[in-house]
């Protein structure tokens, strides 16, 4: 599969459409899901493109995993969370939906499983309250 610069995280970056930003620097951006499988649940995308890990320089795994443990140590001190699930999918096979690689950190809380994958768009409201303590906890 061959990248398409039209893809909705490929909008994103280009400032086309909107996202709630956590951090972003020369490498990465870091922002809120809009579909949340737990509360907080937040997405790293490397700014060069590509589909996925497959296809990926590998000079965009060294910001790109420095910025996942940052945004994990975030949400862990935000949602006082238990433990945090990292999920990285390749191919619409194992689940992938936007085509332009991305890692997903969402805070777990012991008991509490995740809503489904893509499912309910969250209120806007509360993207921005969770992203608030997530960018509090970010100092
Ligand atoms: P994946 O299935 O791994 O490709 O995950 C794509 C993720 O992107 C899903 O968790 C979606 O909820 C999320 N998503 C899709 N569109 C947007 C958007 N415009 N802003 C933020 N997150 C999005």
């Amino acid at each position: 599969m061959t990248y398409d610069d039209q893809n909705i995280f490929a909008k994103i970056l280009r400032g086309q459409i909107p996202c709630e930003t956590l951090f972003e620097d020369e490498h990465v951006l870091a922002f809120m899901d809009i579909m949340p499988q737990v509360d907080g649940h937040c997405l790293v995308i490397p700014k060069r493109p590509s589909v996925g890990l497959l296809d990926a320089d590998p000079s965009v795994f060294g910001p790109l995993f420095t910025a996942v443990q940052r945004l994990s140590k975030a949400v862990t001190q935000a949602f006082d969370a238990d433990g945090v699930t990292v999920m990285q999918f390749n191919g619409s096979a194992a689940g992938q939906t936007v085509f332009h690689l991305h890692v997903h950190v969402m805070p777990r809380k012991a008991g509490i499983p995740p809503r489904p994958h893509t499912g309910k768009m969250e209120a806007p409201e509360i993207i921005e309250k969770n992203a608030a303590l997530i960018r509090a906890a970010l100092g």
